[in-house]
């Protein structure tokens, strides 16, 4: 069996969404980066790059206009949102967010996650800074003071990568994580969001849904040709059953828990179901080590939070280390990756505590609670400076924003 040593400042293990993100905004940093996957992103099985449909906010396209990336993405195809519309079934409060409320192009982009995969994997494949090593799954991690290294295992072959840095980017159950001793607190959600598509015969362009049911929250997501991403989270045993159901019982559910704003839904695409849980790690960075995206926090996907969370990662921590290399410092000193973990907590936090606090609230059937809630709503209405706050938050330009998220080089 054949065993290479190989030497990169960042190796980022996990080529998903966020991992693939942060080697295309270090690609021209002058940082030499190895990215290992373990899954090629044309896999049926490919966990990141599948089926779903993803709803980026607004900050996310300025990071990605400002790394190179968008201008493949729009070319695979995106939809905007112009408008979201807000309810609570069964009682009256509603809230409509506009992006002109904000003065914003769109609230955000709805884009296949293929469609994502693929302009990540054209921009990274393209730079001679990154190796994109795929195949290949990360066995075993070593932290010395001088330098990380990395067992990954191509097939037959074992490689060990040195580098100054070691980003985890390798997903809620990250191998990274456990090997070297992270803890992370895992709260599951008694409910799965089973994520499909439809065609409605009566389409309002650009508009996207979120209506919060007292089973859990379902989203529909403007596509192209009258389509819409369904995200129906809904409890676990109900959701296995709503996955089981013949399609024309399955749309008449659907039809029963949206309702008739959209005319008739049919042509039923793949269905798929994903079990929830809100994820808190208890360190985001030590000594030659940073964990982003989904290896640093799980959210629930009410809102479409959790990747834009993680994007916001990777533009903090570009931001961090392309200014150390300039300076010369070192990539992997623990006093600069404290800097990179505490900018990233308190927004974590926020984002954390917005989507667990639509569920817990909007799950209750307790009356004081839902006229709170619907009162809440109608205020978001209806009072112009809250309903932009709400706005700035989840088109991801509140707080203290990277400079890749404002349009600036690093
Ligand atoms: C139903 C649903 C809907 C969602 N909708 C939205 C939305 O609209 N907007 C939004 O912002 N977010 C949304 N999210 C969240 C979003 O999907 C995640 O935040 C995002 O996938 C996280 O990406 P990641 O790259 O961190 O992790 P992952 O997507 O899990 O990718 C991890 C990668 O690491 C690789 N890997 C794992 N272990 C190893 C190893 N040992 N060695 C090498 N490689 C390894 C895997 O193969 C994978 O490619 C949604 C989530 C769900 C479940």
């Amino acid at each position: 069996m054949a065993t290479r040593n190989e030497s990169y400042d960042v190796v980022i293990i996990g080529g998903g969404m966020v991992g693939a993100s942060l080697a295309c905004a270090l690609g021209t940093t002058g940082l030499r980066i190895a990215v290992v996957e373990a899954v090629p992103l044309s896999a049926a099985t490919q966990p990141s790059y599948d089926d779903r449909t993803i709803a980026l906010a607004y900050g996310s396209r300025r990071v990605f206009e400002t790394i190179g990336v968008w201008h493949a993405i729009d070319a695979g195809g995106v939809t905007p949102i112009e408008r979201i519309h807000v309810s609570d079934r069964g009682h009256f409060g509603v809230t409509r967010l506009a992006a002109r409320d904000a003065n914003l192009p769109a609230l955000g982009y709805v884009v296949e996650n293929r469609v994502l995969g693929a302009a990540l994997l054209s921009v990274l494949q393209a730079s001679s800074a990154i190796d994109w090593i795929c195949p290949a799954a990360m066995e075993s991690i070593s932290i010395e003071p001088a330098a990380a290294s990395v067992t990954i295992r191509a097939g037959e072959a074992t490689r060990t990568l040195t580098a100054r840095l070691v980003v985890a980017a390798d997903g809620a159950h990250s191998t990274v994580r456990s090997a070297v001793g992270i803890d992370a607190e895992r709260t599951e959600y008694d409910q799965s969001a089973i994520v499909t598509n439809v065609t409605a015969s009566r389409p309002v362009a650009n508009t996207a849904y979120e209506r919060f049911t007292s089973t859990g929250p379902l989203a529909l997501l403007p596509m192209s040709q009258n389509r819409y991403a369904v995200v129906w989270s809904a409890r676990r045993a109900q959701a296995e059953e709503l996955l089981s159901l013949p399609g024309d019982e399955f749309l008449a559910g659907l039809q029963e828990r949206f309702g008739g704003r959209l005319g008739e839904f049919s042509r039923l695409g793949k269905r798929a179901a994903y079990p929830l849980a809100l994820t808190k790690v208890r360190e985001h960075a030590r000594e030659r080590l940073a964990l982003i995206g989904n290896a640093a926090h799980t959210v629930h996907p009410v809102a479409g939070q959790g990747f834009n969370l993680g994007l916001r990662d990777v533009a903090a921590l570009a931001e961090v280390l392309a200014s150390a290399h300039r300076g010369g410092a070192d990539l992997g000193a623990a006093a600069l990756l404290e800097r990179y973990a505490r900018w990233r907590r308190r927004d974590n936090m926020v984002i954390a505590n917005f989507t667990n606090g639509l569920i817990r609230v909007f799950s209750s059937d307790l009356f004081p609670l839902a006229l709170a809630r619907n009162a809440g709503l109608v205020a978001v209405d209806l009072l112009p400076g809250v309903k932009r706050g709400f706005i700035r938050v989840t088109s991801g330009m509140a707080g203290k924003l990277p400079r890749l998220a404002r349009g600036l080089p690093l």
